[in-house]
């Protein structure tokens, strides 16, 4: 993801896009805010009044007045106060959930490219956490800086008019205040920084300990893994740890200046009240208004670092955010409503990184034919696959879809034409049914079960003791080689494409499975252009062509007699897995 130095406003104004349009009810807040920090700012004042007028002055029926205004104040703040809390929640997370809602669809519109290049733990981190920074900037505009500056305001003022010279004299300690304030959220940003990209790290690791658990535990390397896992959390700690030594510095020198001010109001707040200029009562209010206006300031002061370490997250959410899929719709890409399923591929060459897959390859698929793939693996039997339903594009040439170039083709209605049937079939985390309805969602009950039958697999699925209710995926009950297969099958009957993709797998199949695949296909792929990935070469006997691949390019092409024929790799291939003997090659002299 590319890192762009973006200014502080630009941030900010592109956070309050999300935030713009509830600016109702931050209006309300905003009148809510001023009058909390009224209401809070009351106390200090009667008490004033109390001592000056009720306890020096003899006053006992102004005592009870003072008394029920306290208790109503009392009661009113804690009321608005509940209600402020869950209404700037409330729009807080409303604002996320509008982010979240965004980078979800971003991530499901990048091209896979990038997706298996990125370290999986980083994008959830991203996603998941990252966005949060967020909430905490609009925390911080109207629970931090609107409140605070109003606090720190209303207090000025009351201070101000109780005693100007005390007040101003008070004040001194400011720029010490915001010096300190500087130094020390500059350091913590950056040490934030780097306790984020560990913690990624470490999640990204756990990740890819659970997905090659299997390899970890073929290989024994636990020991080596555990040793691995705890030096990650090692270092997260200890950084975590300078995080927080940091922040206990910070809190220390800021508190140590802010606690001056108190000082000069004793001294020379006493000096006065001993002159005469000043009452016991401004005296004791002036004091704990200065105190309270530590609060705030504070608040104020740290905003800073809090907005920079809300930034942190929130750059990398732009990031994520600003990185442009490279496989995406053209803007006057066309909307296929008819597919005949012709495909071309014209000189076409790919790689997925540096290194060449696929080198200037040609070939063409007539509507309703079927062309079966062979060649060893690693091939590039797959990638002819995926450059077919475009989830990548070639890097020189072209693919043509009823003459059509792909990328000038809506890749929503390009993959609605496509099915692929698979033995990896990814299963979500969903029951039996809703698996297979994930080729056409709107498919009725009735549906699902008839391509089930149609698939073979309705007996396996009735046979399970929640039927198609069975959960399957990552927490469900596994499923064979066969029966994923099958489930594939079901699942592009009802999407009922024009163009399908065998990718046959490598697992051996017993024959009764095969002859269940194999008949369930027929049905599937009856009158469609097919693709077929082959592993067993005698699916391939009814193809209409094959092109077998070998060292980026294609070595040999035509019908399954023709390439018998010919003796060549194909031939080679077809009696090593019929156990039929090969003619040595005896060189000619
Ligand atoms: P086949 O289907 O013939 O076994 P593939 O098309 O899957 O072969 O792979 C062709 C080559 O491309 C292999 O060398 C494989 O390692 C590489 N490859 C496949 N998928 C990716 C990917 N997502 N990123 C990088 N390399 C890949």
């Amino acid at each position: 993801m590319e890192k762009k130095e973006v200014s502080f406003f630009q941030k900010s104004k592109r956070i309050l896009q999300y935030a713009k349009p509830y600016w109702h009810v931050i209006f309300w807040l905003f009148v809510l805010s001023a009058v909390l920090a009224l209401l809070s700012l009351v106390g200090p004042y009667l008490v004033k009044i109390l001592i000056d007028d009720v306890i020096v002055g003899q006053d006992l029926q102004l005592l009870f007045t003072i008394m029920v205004i306290f208790i109503g104040i009392f009661l009113l703040k804690t009321i608005i106060q509940v209600y402020y809390n869950y209404k700037t929640e409330a729009l807080e997370e409303t604002v996320v959930l509008d982010v979240k809602k965004e980078l979800f669809q971003h991530l499901e519109h990048l091209d896979l490219g990038f997706l298996y290049s990125k370290q999986l733990g980083d994008i959830l981190v991203r996603v998941d956490e990252d966005v949060y920074g967020i909430q905490s900037f609009i925390n911080i505009i109207i629970d931090g800086i609107v409140m605070n500056f109003l606090l720190t305001l209303f207090i000025l003022i009351i201070c101000l008019h109780l005693n100007w010279r005390v007040t101003l004299a008070s004040l001194t300690f400011f720029p010490f205040y915001i010096f300190a304030q500087k130094y020390f959220g500059e350091k913590i940003k950056q040490q934030k920084k780097v306790v984020i990209e560990k913690d990624a790290a470490l999640l990204s690791f756990i990740q890819e300990g659970i997905t090659s658990i299997k390899a970890i535990k073929e290989f024994l390397l636990e020991k080596l893994a555990l040793h691995r896992y705890t030096t990650k959390t090692r270092e997260l700690i200890k950084q975590d740890l300078r995080l927080n030594l940091l922040s206990s510095y910070s809190t220390a020198i800021v508190g140590f200046i802010t606690f001056t001010p108190l000082l000069i109001i004793l001294w020379y707040g006493s000096f006065k009240v001993i002159t005469g200029a000043l009452t016991i009562g401004s005296l004791m209010a002036l004091y704990t208004y200065i105190g309270k206006l530590f609060g705030p300031i504070s608040n104020l002061g740290s905003i800073n670092v809090a907005i920079q370490s809300a930034f942190v997250s929130v750059d990398r959410v732009f990031e994520f955010l600003d990185t442009k899929p490279k496989i995406q719709d053209k803007p006057n890409a066309r909307l296929l409503r008819k597919v005949y399923g012709g495909i071309v591929l014209d000189h076409v060459s790919f790689g997925y990184d540096k290194d060449i897959v696929l080198e200037n390859i040609s070939f063409t698929i007539k509507p309703g034919e079927k062309i079966g793939l062979v060649g060893p693996s690693g091939a590039g039997k797959t990638t002819i696959a995926n450059l077919a339903c475009r989830f990548y594009d070639p890097l020189k040439g072209r693919i043509l879809l009823d003459g059509i170039d792909v990328r000038d083709i809506q890749l929503k209605s390009l993959r609605k034409h496509i099915g692929i049937v698979s033995q990896d079939i990814i299963l979500f985390n969903a029951t039996i049914k809703e698996n297979i309805k994930f080729g056409n969602i709107h498919a009725s009950d009735e549906q699902v079960m008839e391509a089930a039958k149609l698939a073979n697999i309705h007996d396996f699925i009735t046979n399970l003791p929640k039927g198609y209710n069975t959960i399957v995926g990552e927490r469900g009950v596994n499923l064979s080689g066969g029966e994923a297969q099958r489930l594939s099958i079901a699942r592009t009957i009802l999407k009922s494409p024009s163009i399908i993709i065998l990718d046959e797998g490598t697992s051996a199949l017993d024959s009764e499975t095969e002859q269940k695949i194999q008949e369930s296909f027929d049905y599937v792929t009856k009158g469609k252009t097919t693709i077929i990935i082959a592993h067993r070469l005698a699916t391939l006997k009814n193809a209409d062509k094959i092109l077998v691949l070998k060292d980026k390019k294609i070595v040999e092409q035509g019908s399954f007699s023709s390439l018998i024929k010919k003796q060549g790799l194909f031939s080679r291939y077809y009696k090593l897995q019929f156990k039929m003997p090969i003619a040595p090659k005896i060189p000619v002299r």
